[in-house]
């Protein structure tokens, strides 16, 4: 990425897709379709520490999926890739995220941590003697990845927590086939919590640069997770981040990433940068449309596909 200006870059992405108004708010969470569609901010910090941004990046929204990730590294941090791996496979569905049909039975795993089952078998496994205990374990691992402290949403917690009937229903059938523990109650609750954390896009990119530096965080140069599992989580989102247009975003974008329904798309480009990125038209598959676009438009001006070796033979 050698000659590029990468502050020009960003603007040029902002100007080429602010005028995109395809799309639709997510309305399954009510107080989610309140969103400002006109919103839209870029947010890269490298390496180095330095961040740029475009766009409304002091705007909040809620981090929703973009937690699963954080939240599968905790357990690993946690508990090691034994014990996690007996709750949780690391294989795609290729199933809509809050799908209830695919759990094995028989491995009694759910195939990955990306979809809700997983997620929230993930968050089983944050335990403490409380949950209040349990909440701010949960914050203090994703506060380091950001550098900064963070707040949970009450308006759209509540929201969430007053609607998440499927993801209810998802963790009793769960408890059904012992995928998770008795306390699911306080489990749902707390994940309902992981998904209405705050942030904006520059948040974004810090927690996705400090993946991308091997598990610290490049600005406070505290250690956020084991670097050992660093590689793992990134496997997942490369193959399971973007909901049902995970294959497609692989190849055609090429690097890891997770998005979330509010709007979010977080990327990472190992040892170079992370990204963060917010609009929150959505496509049919649940990402954000103009995120995704200006992820693709990085990812071929930077060459960011991870198995692009056209630099190698220049
Ligand atoms: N809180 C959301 C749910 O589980 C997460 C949705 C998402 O961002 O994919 O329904």
């Amino acid at each position: 990425m050698g000659k590029i200006d990468l502050n020009q870059l960003i603007n040029e992405s902002y100007s080429l897709y602010r005028d995109v108004s395809l799309g639709t708010l997510p309305n399954y969470i009510p107080e989610l379709a309140n969103a400002n569609p006109n919103h839209f901010a870029i947010s890269v910090t490298t390496l180095d520490g330095k961040t740029l941004s475009v766009g409304e990046s002091d705007h909040k929204f809620t981090i929703q999926s973009i937690s699963k990730p954080f939240v599968f590294s905790l357990a690993l941090d946690t508990h090691g890739m034994e014990k996690v791996r007996a709750r949780v496979d690391v294989e795609p569905t290729g199933d809509p995220f809050h799908s209830v049909i695919r759990l094995d039975a028989e491995s009694k795993r759910p195939y990955n941590p990306l979809v809700n089952t997983g997620a929230i078998a993930m968050t089983d496994l944050i335990e403490a003697q409380t949950s209040k205990i349990r909440e701010e374990k949960l914050l203090y691992f994703l506060e380091t990845f950001a550098g900064r402290p963070l707040k949970i949403n009450e308006k759209i917690y509540h929201s969430e927590q007053s609607t998440g009937h499927r993801n209810r229903a998802i963790a009793y059938l769960m408890l059904h086939f012992k995928m998770i523990g008795p306390n699911l109650d306080e489990t749902l609750d707390l994940y309902f919590k992981q998904c209405s954390i705050d942030v904006n896009t520059k948040d974004l990119s810090v927690m996705a640069s400090t993946f991308a530096n091997n598990g610290i965080n490049p600005i406070t140069k505290k250690k956020a997770m084991k670097a050992e599992f660093v590689k793992h989580v990134l496997t997942i989102m490369f193959t399971c981040g973007l909901y049902t247009d995970a294959g497609e975003w692989a190849f055609d974008v090429g690097f890891p990433a997770k998005s979330g329904v509010s709007g979010g798309i977080l990327g990472v480009i190992p040892g170079v940068m992370g990204i963060g990125i917010y609009s929150p038209l959505l496509d049919s598959h649940g990402n954000s449309i103009r995120a995704r676009k200006v992820c693709e438009h990085l990812s071929k001006k930077l060459g960011l596909h991870i198995f692009d070796q056209s630099n190698l033979c220049s």
